[in-house]
């Protein structure tokens, strides 16, 4: 494994188009890398995470044109709505996939899933290596989602390449939305920072739900627990004791609230963008303190970007849930 500067991409792009695997910072989480047309490559993901087979990948791409190799035609004409609207940016679209993509992408469903990312270097990664990059986020399956290169090195994954980046804390922070669209229905099948609100908006013709309204979709990979750090995690209330080697986490600066010593704030004032931004580094900080034993977290409202951060912390501290 070599951490490489974004100054050295087109060792990294090579190494893509040659079937290798490559960390890189994208403006939600860190991904790992792979050509997505090779399914060899694509396995090396899988392995690398343990990532069981059952959850499909998302093929990242640096131009919209490469939807039209991806994805069966003709193309929906709600796609391009949404990408005209959103790409590059924080939202994955799910569409019937080209005979093109392997199976082992999508975890041998009909359909696809496509995002193209905002980040410049994500970008031009991905333009260099000139193939579409399927790419999960770049921790072992089940644990937290990596924000800085630092955490994706601290999981000791046979990888080829991390590309160093910023950290992602000033950018989105949490997964993309995931929206699938089909037979004229677009189902939103993972909350994220682009609400089911603004994909109503610019599909107006279209028939927008959730995935409680539309039981006959099913996306594969949306367990019950996730994004979980290695220390126990619970929803911070009034029982709960703190001591001196409790981790709290809050989102805002409020009267009334105890704080223990390994107090960290997401955000001061309670911004939804900010406590999105700063959720997985703060929990990877409190993974690292060796003087926290328990972190206790406080929740958010559970309305527009609330929704996607409560998906998240509710899948991260359902195996301490009794
Ligand atoms: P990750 O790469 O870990 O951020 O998550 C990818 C998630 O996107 C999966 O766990 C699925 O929930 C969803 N997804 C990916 N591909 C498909 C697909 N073909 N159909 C439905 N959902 C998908
Ligand atoms: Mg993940």
């Amino acid at each position: 494994m070599k951490l490489i500067s974004e100054n050295e991409l087109s060792e990294a792009a090579e190494c893509l188009r040659n079937g290798g695997l490559v960390a890189f910072p994208t403006e939600t989480v860190y991904g790992l890398g792979a050509n997505a047309l090779n399914p060899l490559a694509v396995a090396g993901i899988f392995s690398a995470k343990k990532r069981p087979n059952f959850d499909p990948l998302i093929v990242h791409i640096s131009d919209l044109r490469q939807i039209e190799q991806l994805f069966e035609l003709p193309i929906n004409a709600a796609v391009y709505k949404l990408a005209e609207q959103f790409w590059p940016g924080p939202l994955t679209i799910v569409h019937r996939k080209s005979a093109i993509v392997p199976s082992i992408v999508t975890s041998d469903l009909d359909a696809v899933a496509v995002r193209m990312p905002s980040h410049p270097i994500a970008q031009k990664l991905i333009h260099e290596a000139g193939v579409p990059v399927a790419a999960p986020s770049a921790n072992r399956f089940g644990q937290l989602s990596p924000t800085s290169y630092k955490h994706v090195a601290k999981q000791n994954m046979e990888i080829d390449y991390i590309v160093m980046g910023d950290d992602v804390t000033k950018a989105v922070g949490i997964e993309s939305t995931v929206v699938a669209i089909e037979n004229g229905i677009c189902t939103v099948l993972r909350p994220g920072i682009i609400t089911a609100e603004e994909i109503q908006k610019c599909l107006l013709d279209f028939e927008v739900l959730t995935p409680e309204k539309n039981t006959k979709l099913v996306s594969p990979g949306l367990l019950q627990s996730h994004y979980s750090p290695l220390k126990p995690l619970y929803y911070l209330d009034d029982e709960t004791v703190l001591t001196e080697n409790t981790g709290v986490i809050l989102h805002k600066k409020e009267d009334g609230v105890r704080y223990s010593d390994k107090t960290i704030f997401t955000s001061e004032t309670g911004n939804l963008l900010e406590v999105a931004a700063n959720l997985f580094s703060s929990l990877h900080r409190m993974e690292e303190d060796a003087e926290v034993n328990e972190i206790y977290i406080a929740r958010t409202t559970e309305d527009g970007i609330g929704k996607a951060i409560m998906d998240r912390l509710n899948k991260a501290t359902f195996q301490y849930r009794s």
